[in-house]
């Protein structure tokens, strides 16, 4: 999985996106991910990439063409035109979904980050094939987003993680929340470790982890619970 990310702040992003797991899943070649200054593509002397919003109205739109011309370098690279997402509170809300979908469906994503008010609505009808809110609020810009994005999708990407019960079990993977976990010592602050956990009974600790699964779900997202075909 490759992912292209358009940025205006490329450097914040790659220190993240390049530590801990992300980072040696590069290093071993399983994800690349590079970050572009769309900056680079302006074509007047300030390097402006904004303007005032056609109608009046607050705040400033990121220009089509410097957007465009960031774009059109990935796609020309790639030689091909690459699943393109821009990240937007006005988009469809990210889910684990989500991110299944997209590292088993594309080996190439580009990911546009927006500022300001966002971006030239031509940019997006010409060159967008997504649009991916992370939740009903809104922040700053996009790089937080296409963060999460990028972090959910390439943790799923084959050799990213040690096998795939690594994510399979994670809350989210199939309608649950996850079980709690605990770690040494078995008592802290006078709190217990449940004691089937120190039992070393297989059969009954994944029956308990289940149980909890269930109770979890149902009382912190009964929506979700509501959604599950219980035997
Ligand atoms: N005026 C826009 C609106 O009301 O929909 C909000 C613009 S926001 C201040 C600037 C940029 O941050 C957006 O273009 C988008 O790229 C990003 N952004 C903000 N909130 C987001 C969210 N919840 N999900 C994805 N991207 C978001």
């Amino acid at each position: 999985m490759r992912i292209d990310i358009m940025t205006l702040f490329p450097d914040v992003v790659l220190d993240m996106l390049c530590e801990s797991i992300l980072g040696r899943g590069q290093e071993r070649g399983y994800i690349r991910i590079e970050c572009h200054q769309i900056r680079d593509y302006t074509k007047n002397k300030q390097r402006q990439v904004d303007d005032y919003p056609y109608g009046g109205g607050r705040g400033c739109v990121m220009l089509a063409q410097p957007l465009y011309d960031c774009w059109k370098h990935i796609c020309d690279e790639a030689a091909m035109r690459v699943h393109t997402i821009y990240m937007t509170p006005a988009g469809s809300v990210f889910k684990q979904n989500d991110a299944k979908r997209l590292s088993s469906e594309y080996d190439r994503l580009i990911l546009v980050c927006g500022r300001y008010e966002g971006v030239d609505q031509r940019f997006i009808d010409e060159c967008v094939d997504e649009e991916i809110s992370i939740g009903d609020f809104v922040l700053t810009g996009g790089e937080i987003p296409a963060m999460v994005v990028a972090d959910a999708v390439c943790r799923l990407i084959p050799g990213v993680l040690p096998d795939e019960e690594s994510y399979t079990n994670d809350s989210h993977w199939d309608g649950l929340l996850e079980h709690p976990h605990y770690t040494r010592p078995a008592i802290w602050m006078d709190r217990a470790v449940p004691d089937v956990l120190l039992s070393g009974h297989h059969e009954n600790i994944n029956k308990w982890r289940q149980e909890q699964s269930l109770i979890r779900t149902r009382d912190r997202r009964p929506d979700m619970y509501e959604k599950l075909e219980l035997t």
